[in-house]
């Protein structure tokens, strides 16, 4: 079927409505880059607004009173977070950024013994997240050149595959107290089976931490029945919340209220019923909101709830069904038009993907670099990694199965 059917017939296809579509050259931009900055809904301004309108005329009692008091506006991520995630309402809280999640979770859940020790991530890990593990390893005293185990594909293939990560897992063995792993990887837009890794780190005994910053919004979760130990993830990418907004955390029902945990501890996460009554002990709320340390930054968070209730009102089946309409779509249209030029990175089985595809360039990096500037000169946004990857993602909630065509119709002339 052409792309302009498959529009015609969609039953999203009124969503793109809902969502400001950066112009260029006074047409809607082809915006293929969802997976790094999410566009911005019609609906945040109004959102953002009203908070700075009960700020204008309620001052300090926003916290209690207008449309959604600020003491309780974390509240109103619960659901969509825990249908996104797979969780429980309890087991998810919206705070902080990605990278302050981590270690926050870490402070929890990275606890090195003297032979339990080790923490393993993948070799094309997002700098941020090596950064993280390297300084918990030496927050803990730990050489990184001896406990950080880094699992990197082999060689000549492009992406690291679930049963290297499985051998590393088993071969750590006793040694390995935590993997942090992503749900999807931000490179080659891989996504990972979490329960069947998450269930191999536990045969040995350690834990199971999950990065989801491309994965969640993106692919459908089931961190609850997974059995995740922990997950953190950004807000702006797949979620559309805007630059720097407000991250999200999930831990694990069965960490809950357990009294012995080690965390990092801020008034926010203390009992809501004793909250302001300032008392010098603290006890965590349970649940993942028991993590939180400072009220909530009400005003950066509003444009994310206009987005969480697109999501909510899509459905999660709708949205993945047109996901991985739109992939296949993306590698035939790729396979037909630009055939051995390109090199799809990205897993061909819809399953282990999300909506992102990466396009190594054979023509080399000068020539690929050329080829991008192209695509943007077309109106077309997408992402270029050094040396010779284009990273592509169509998303369900706005982009168009033409969008599609259109940019492989773009690149395809680009590399003749
Ligand atoms: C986008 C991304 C980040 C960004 O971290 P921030 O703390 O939000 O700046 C970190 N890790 C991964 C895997 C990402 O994809």
């Amino acid at each position: 079927m052409n792309a302009a059917r498959l529009d015609a017939l969609d039953p999203l296809a009124a969503f793109r409505d809902q969502f400001h579509i950066p112009r260029h050259e006074g047409e809607d931009c082809i915006y293929l880059c969802g997976n790094s900055l999410g566009l911005q809904p019609k609906n945040a301004a109004r959102y953002v607004e009203e908070e700075l309108q009960a700020w204008r005329e309620l001052g300090v009692e926003g916290h209690f009173r207008g449309r959604r008091p600020w003491k309780d506006y974390t509240d109103h991520f619960a659901a969509p977070l825990a249908q996104l995630t797979g969780a429980h309402e309890s087991e998810v809280v919206c705070m902080n950024s990605l990278t302050v999640n981590l270690h926050l979770l870490m402070a929890s859940f990275f606890r090195p013994s003297a032979g339990r020790y080790k923490l393993l991530i993948e070799r094309s890990a997002f700098p941020s997240d090596r950064y993280a593990a390297v300084s918990q390893l030496r927050f803990h005293g730990l050489d990184p050149e001896d406990a950080l185990v880094e699992v990197g594909p082999a060689p000549g293939e492009p992406h690291v595959r679930t049963e290297e990560l499985v051998a590393a897992i088993r071969t750590a063995g006793d040694s390995l107290a935590l993997a942090l792993l992503p749900g999807v990887q931000y490179l080659s837009g891989e996504a990972f089976d979490i329960g069947a890794l998450t269930e191999e780190a536990h045969a040995v005994g350690a834990l199971a931490g999950w990065d989801l910053a491309h994965a969640i919004g993106n692919v459908p979760l089931d961190l609850h029945d997974a059995n995740a130990d922990f997950a953190a993830w950004c807000s702006y990418k797949y979620l559309n919340g805007g630059p720097g907004t407000v991250a999200g955390a999930f831990v694990h029902a069965r960490y809950g209220d357990d009294p012995t945990l080690n965390r990092l501890a801020g008034w926010w996460g203390h009992d809501k019923a004793t909250r302001f009554r300032m008392d010098p002990d603290f006890v965590p709320i349970p649940g993942a909101e028991g993590w939180q340390l400072s009220n909530p930054p009400v005003i950066a968070m509003a444009p994310l709830l206009a987005s969480l209730e697109l999501f909510t009102a899509a459905g999660p089946s709708l949205l993945r069904e047109k996901s991985l309409a739109l992939t296949v779509l993306l590698e035939d249209r790729l396979d037909e038009h630009l055939g051995s030029a390109v090199e799809i990175i990205t897993p061909r089985e819809p399953a282990r993907r999300g909506a992102q595809l990466s396009l190594r360039l054979r023509a080399g990096t000068a020539a690929g670099r050329k080829a991008f500037a192209r695509l943007g000169a077309a109106g077309i946004v997408c992402d270029w990694r050094e040396p010779d990857v284009i990273r592509v993602a169509p998303v369900p909630l706005y982009n168009r199965y033409s969008d599609v065509e259109r940019f492989v119709a773009v690149l395809a002339d680009a590399l003749r």
